[in-house]
């Protein structure tokens, strides 16, 4: 009781240290534990998944380490630690992003996203953080030197863009067609050998790439197109929009916004082009970042497709119609769509529906285990009945039950004449992972587009990441063919 009483007493002897104490870390403990206060940090706490375009410098891009760098993440990052939120960044492509914004894949995109009338329908859009505006682009050495020069020629646009629409506004007062590419890498490319005559993109873009050694040069005058602004969909997120512009007020004040634009657009001077062992070496950490991603996928999908194939495999050769009737359908379904489509569906579509959300390795691995399951499925079907229905006769003839029958007599037999066509089938599927690029797994084609997107340099990277691949392959054919001599003996 005593004791009690003693406590209570010190009771606000202590409050009093405490509070003296907290005053004083105050201004060390704000950066670190920022105290809730709702009101002040509408998205306190709370965590989002931001989806961006792949290769959009300097908002958007790779840096030499692989790292996602740029304008666009370098604000969100410093607007999410100003107001105490968590962000996830998922680099997809610019029309990629916005589908799956739609779908709700992500919370948002900030991806240098124009402020335009139409997407305000649809989209809430912070507060602008850019000024930007669209601009023709040709190389430097083409005869084309203003937009009359287009006519009868192709312009490279990006899908579901600014930058698409003003060119399609435009085409019939100068003559010119369009051709829609997903990437700002795929139109420079487009461009570069000369397939399409020009391209458009946002002004700030093409000019960072002039400036960073593209050689490219601005064609027209510079039109207007919006300025950026995050988006999210209409009425879903208002704290997220709310903490983002309070963000950006914060740190336009506190002079952070300045250092990061500086950053990007200050003066740098051109790269210079670098020997191609050094492109070789300076890729390689980020490529091999990629090969790790491609081969758990395919590695994944192979595993999963096994099973698939053996299970509805048998159920083909079952002499159950139901079974063989699934299977049939199963079969007829993944062979007969393509694969792309398949990965679409899978990623877009899928959660657009159920609102169950996939990340890409999942989806990308669904697809490819389901697909290559589906040509396995055959493997096996054809395997068992290759082999003389007179084995299976004989067998049971001396008394073996079917099953053992068929572990013991047919399948030792059906298992060799599979596996070639399991073989080629893990080939396939290795290959198939770089179609996973679309929906932006950080896989080896991808990051190759990615190094692409800075360096411009398109026949040394394929050609190194074609290499890889083949290495790759062919030590998967020698160590498939070596397990295949070591038990088909
Ligand atoms: N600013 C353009 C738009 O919003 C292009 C954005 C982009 O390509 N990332 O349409």
């Amino acid at each position: 009781m005593r004791h009690l009483l003693d406590r209570q007493r010190r009771a606000p002897a202590v409050l009093a240290l405490v509070v003296l104490l907290l005053t004083l870390a105050a201004p060390f403990a704000r950066a670190a534990t920022p105290a809730p206060n709702p009101n002040n940090k509408p998205a306190e706490g709370k965590h989002y998944v931001v989806g961006t375009d792949t290769t959009f410098a300097p908002f958007e891009f790779r840096a030499a380490n692989g790292d996602l760098v740029g304008i666009d993440m370098d604000l969100l990052h410093a607007i999410a630690q100003d107001q105490g939120f968590t962000v996830e960044v998922r680099s997809l492509g610019f029309d990629a992003a916005v589908q799956a914004l739609q779908s709700r894949q992500v919370d948002a995109v900030m991806a240098g996203m124009s402020i335009t009338e139409p997407r305000k329908q649809v989209f809430d859009f912070s507060d602008a953080y850019f000024d930007s505006g669209v601009q023709f682009a040709a190389p430097k050495t083409s005869s084309v030197n203003s937009l009359a020069d287009l006519k009868g020629k192709r312009v490279a646009v990006k899908t579901g863009t600014a930058g698409a629409d003003y060119a399609d506004s435009v085409k019939t007062q100068y003559g010119f067609s369009t051709v829609a590419f997903g990437q700002t890498a795929d139109m420079v490319n487009d461009v570069s050998t000369g397939n399409s005559a020009a391209y458009i993109d946002d002004f700030p873009v093409v000019a960072y790439s002039i400036q960073q050694g593209a050689p490219m040069k601005l064609i027209g005058e510079k039109a207007p197109a919006g300025s950026y602004g995050m988006a999210v969909n209409k009425g879903t997120d208002p704290e997220l929009i709310a903490a983002f512009n309070q963000g950006l007020a914060n740190i336009r004040a506190n002079g952070e916004y300045d250092r990061v634009l500086a950053k990007y657009l200050g003066e740098q001077g051109t790269t210079q082009r670098t020997g191609f062992f050094t492109l070789l070496a300076d890729s390689f950490p980020t490529l091999m970042k990629g090969l790790a991603l491609t081969i758990a996928a395919a590695a994944l999908s192979i595993l999963f497709a096994m099973v698939l194939g053996v299970v509805f495999g048998f159920f083909k050769v079952s002499g159950n119609l139901a079974l063989s009737w699934l299977a049939t359908a199963y079969v007829a379904i993944f062979r007969g769509t393509p694969v792309l489509v398949q990965v679409f569906f899978f990623y877009f579509g899928i959660p657009a529906v159920t609102g169950i959300t996939l990340t890409a390795f999942t989806a990308g691995v669904i697809t490819l285990s389901l697909n290559a399951g589906a040509y396995m499925t055959e493997i096996v079907r054809g395997g068992i009945q290759g082999v003389d229905r007179g084995q299976m006769e004989a067998a049971r003839s001396l008394g073996l039950p079917y099953m053992k029958a068929m572990n013991k007599v047919v399948l030792p037999q059906a298992i060799k004449i599979m596996t070639p066509s399991f073989i080629n089938q893990f080939i396939i599927t290795l290959k198939d992972t770089s179609l996973l690029a679309v929906i932006g797994l950080a896989e080896l084609t991808y990051m190759g587009q990615q190094i692409i997107a800075r360096n411009f340099r398109s026949f040394e990277m394929w050609l190194i990441i074609g290499v890889i691949y083949f290495i790759v392959i062919g030590l998967l054919t020698i160590a498939s063919n070596k397990v295949d001599k070591r038990f088909n003996k």
